[in-house]
């Protein structure tokens, strides 16, 4: 099997001053001297640093020594934003405030300057170039209304391709979305797995045809891709990228068996998660980045907290850079039933198959024993999905063990909506509830 050359490659060959093919040996050592660079940045004009980085060496022999530096979390960007900063308050353009629910504290806070977006902008041009062509039209399912924001960059690097971006409503009902793709002759879309799931199966979105969509969000199931492929005889591309990444991270190649990465951007390494180790390419654990060419806030060593691994061996299309397997959680999304982990990628997995299903919430309790409760969502004029629903939750391994072992019950009802609404955006997890109860008990005494 061979593929179209990502054209990542080239452009990365060409950002490392270098041609075609691109050489890896070369990439390496850019990436260490501007990682160097980064640190020498980082030292010098951001406090939290300037201490974190107190006991780290001043440079690296090789990327193999990456260890010897200090991780940076989440937390420092909920607590200590501003010190992060590595130019004054006015070089910065954008800020980006993250909410995550279910977390404590303050919001993470990410800052970016105007060279920060331009780096953005250009890895969205040629990451859309995978399958978007000069004249093609671009349907944006993404937020947009902020100058900075995701939407507004993408529809910015599409007209450097030379086709058009058209923002569209991410809530909007799958009817209007449909109707948008007709009148404007969208033949690409960009969106969540969500928003995908349902037009792709509500029956206002029959006759929808596209050639390529794009569905970013750290977790795409692959269920939701065959849908997607199926109803509009288009090719699905995924997208991995957040925030802290600089918005995008990486994209899929024609040969699509995980994500090729911005290289000259982004030094991307996989650890274990307990005990922090580097693991050998090819095994799974966390995702760890470390950013080589941002000014506003450079981020050394950055623990995602979502689970991935590098592909082993070489890409299809031929190219040197590497692959990243296609992200399917988050390592704090499992919950552990009778001591088995579930993820929500389980799920999404099993459940999605399921005729006339677009969306569904999990919710995990305890009372005498674990109860793990579904509320559907399913398209007008499908089938009720409920004991299809639950026969398949029943054949998912860490769920039937529990099942037998008398530890867990199972409950699944349809929510009622699914008429003309449109899709959710919130962030598609296992609410484990089981917890807080036990935590107040301790707490009150
Ligand atoms: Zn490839």
């Amino acid at each position: 099997m061979s593929a179209p050359l990502t054209p990542l490659e080239p452009w990365i060959a060409a950002r490392i001053g270098g041609a075609a093919p691109l050489d890896r040996a070369a990439l390496e050592r850019w990436q260490l001297e501007r990682l160097a660079a980064t640190l020498r940045l980082a030292r010098a004009r951001s406090p939290f640093y300037r201490a974190h980085l107190a006991g780290a060496p001043e440079r690296l022999a090789s990327l193999d020594e990456l260890a010897r530096l200090p991780f940076t979390t989440a937390q420092a960007l909920r607590d200590r934003p501003l010190q992060l900063l590595c130019v004054s308050q006015d070089a910065i353009q954008r800020i980006v405030t993250l909410d995550s629910s279910g977390t404590t504290g303050a919001p993470k806070r990410v800052a970016f300057t105007r060279e920060d977006q331009e780096l953005t902008l250009d890895f969205f041009h040629i990451g859309m170039a995978t399958f978007t062509a000069p004249g093609d039209r671009v349907l944006i399912m993404l937020p947009g209304a902020t100058p900075g924001s995701v939407g507004d960059l993408l529809a910015t690097a599409l007209s450097r391709l030379g086709a058009e971006g058209v923002l569209h409503d991410p809530l909007a009902a799958p009817g209007a979305t449909a109707k948008a793709i007709a009148a404007t002759g969208a033949s690409v879309l960009v969106g969540t797995p969500t928003q995908a799931l349902l037009l792709a199966r509500h029956p206002a979105g029959a006759g929808v045809r596209l050639r390529a969509a794009l569905l970013t969000s750290d977790h795409v199931p692959r269920a939701v891709v065959a849908a997607a492929e199926a109803a509009w005889g288009c090719v699905v591309y995924n997208h991995y990228g957040m925030t802290e990444m600089g918005l995008g991270g990486g994209v899929e190649c024609a040969a699509r068996r995980g994500y090729h990465l911005r290289e000259a951007d982004l030094l991307v390494e996989i650890v274990d998660p307990a005990s922090g180790r580097r693991l050998p390419e090819g095994e799974p654990g966390e995702i760890v980045f470390t950013t080589l060419t941002r000014g506003g806030m450079p981020l050394v060593r950055y623990r995602t907290g979502d689970a991935g691994r590098f592909a082993p061996g070489r890409c299809p299309c031929g190219t040197s850079l590497k692959t990243l397997e296609r992200v399917t959680h988050r390592l704090g999304g499992r919950v552990a039933l009778a001591g088995a982990p579930l993820t929500m990628a389980d799920l999404d997995e099993a459940l999605f198959p399921v005729e006339g299903l677009v969306d569904f919430t999990a919710t995990l309790t305890r009372a005498e024993r674990d109860h793990l409760g579904l509320e559907l969502r399913a398209v007008p004029g499908a089938a009720d999905p409920c004991a299809a629903v639950h026969a398949a939750l029943e054949r998912i391994a860490p769920i039937s063990r529990a099942l037998a072992l008398g530890q867990l019950s199972l409950s699944v009802r349809s929510s009622g909506e699914g008429g003309s609404a449109g899709p959710t955006l919130r962030k598609r997890t296992i609410a484990d509830l089981r917890g807080e109860g036990a935590s107040h008990q301790t707490l009150t005494g």
